[in-house]
């Protein structure tokens, strides 16, 4: 394909992600979303934003998606400012097994027994992993995007044929938007409520997978810790919870013994809502708009957004090459 004059819509992770990789290859960029420029949309904005595996059967692609976005995300964290740095991962099991990158991934080891409290068999250890800090990073992408010549505009689309023909490809990077506008009702919000907690010098990530404290997780970023999480499927309301905190706080205190956590070290809690749909649409050259138009899906990303972002902008990248 020749150079293209793209039009993304949405500014999360994966609408700047695309932005910047097909700004690199040479193409036009304009990107439309909701929020003005210099603000980012709440989920990409509030996710933990680290780089840890996941399992999805009947897509190969995200072990792809995966693998590439670590070599990218591994560069930026030796990149001033970006917001990303490398940490110890562990994902605390109640079973001993091999996952799937166990014998790709160099840094993968199991837990030794003195790292386990009498709660957990075993974790899966990331000995250095991408963590990214969101409140830093997505303003980096915008700022990439900028200085490459993307453009933004505020602006948000009733249906995709409402794209201006100067546009000559689509990218649907809308998120949850991506319900109405691509009329797709395997799209659906999961509601996550997390906490923000003032740092204490925690410098791992721990997660419990399936254990005694389910979904408990610890990410420390430079100036705050994220804690959570609370899932409570499909809503849509923001509002939180302050009983969810409270248990949100005391899961965290159980699967880390001394860990601080403690009502008094909340600075802000939130709710969000993932994009989950299974599988996650990365859909190139299979619909186009009535005058011929391509439109290229990207969204539902359920907690792979970050995960996924690079390997995915690479292979759009590649499509219109
Ligand atoms: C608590 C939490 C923890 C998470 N942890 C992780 C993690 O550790 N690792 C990981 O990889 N992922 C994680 N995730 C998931 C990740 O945050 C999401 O997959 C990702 O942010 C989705 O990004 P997105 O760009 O696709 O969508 P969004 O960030 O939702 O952005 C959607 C964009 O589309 C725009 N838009 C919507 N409708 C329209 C329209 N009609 N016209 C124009 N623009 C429109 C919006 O304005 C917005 O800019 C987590 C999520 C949460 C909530």
């Amino acid at each position: 394909m020749n150079k293209q004059n793209v039009l993304i819509l949405g500014k999360g992770v994966s609408g700047l992600t695309t932005a910047l990789q097909l700004l690199r290859s040479g193409h036009q960029v304009t990107i439309w979303a909701k929020e003005p420029c210099g603000q980012h949309p709440h989920t990409s904005l509030k996710a933990y934003a680290m780089w840890v595996p996941v399992t999805i059967a009947g897509d190969a692609r995200v072990e792809r998606w995966t693998d590439e976005t670590y070599i990218e995300l591994e560069k930026l964290s030796h990149q001033a400012g970006t917001g990303v740095v490398m940490r110890q991962i562990f994902v605390l099991k109640q079973h001993y097994d091999e996952p799937w990158y166990a014998g790709k991934f160099a840094g993968f080891r199991h837990a030794r027994p003195e790292e386990l409290t009498s709660q957990y068999k075993d974790a899966n250890v990331l000995e250095s992993a991408p963590v990214i800090d969101p409140v830093v990073y997505l303003p980096w992408l915008e700022a990439q995007v900028l200085a490459a010549g993307g453009k933004f505009e505020q602006r948000a689309v009733k249906q995709l044929s409402d794209c201006p023909a100067e546009f000559t490809v689509i990218i649907n990077c809308a998120g949850l938007g991506a319900r109405a506008l691509a009329s797709d009702d395997k799209l659906v919000p999961e509601r996550v409520q997390v906490v923000t907690i003032k740092p204490n010098g925690f410098d791992q990530v721990v997660i419990d997978d399936d254990g005694p404290n389910k979904r408990a997780c610890i990410v420390p970023h430079a100036d705050y810790i994220k804690v959570g999480a609370y899932f409570d499927g499909n809503h849509e309301t923001l509002q939180v919870d302050d009983d969810v905190t409270k248990d949100i706080l005391e899961r965290c205190r159980k699967m880390v013994p001394g860990f601080k956590a403690d009502p008094e070290d909340v600075l802000s809690v939130a709710r969000a809502l993932r994009p989950e749909r299974f599988l996650t649409r990365v859909e190139l050259d299979l619909q186009a708009l009535a005058d011929g138009r391509k439109v290229v899906h990207n969204y539902g990303h359920d907690g792979m957004g970050y995960l996924t972002s690079w390997g995915i902008a690479a292979e759009i990248a590649g499509y219109l090459a």
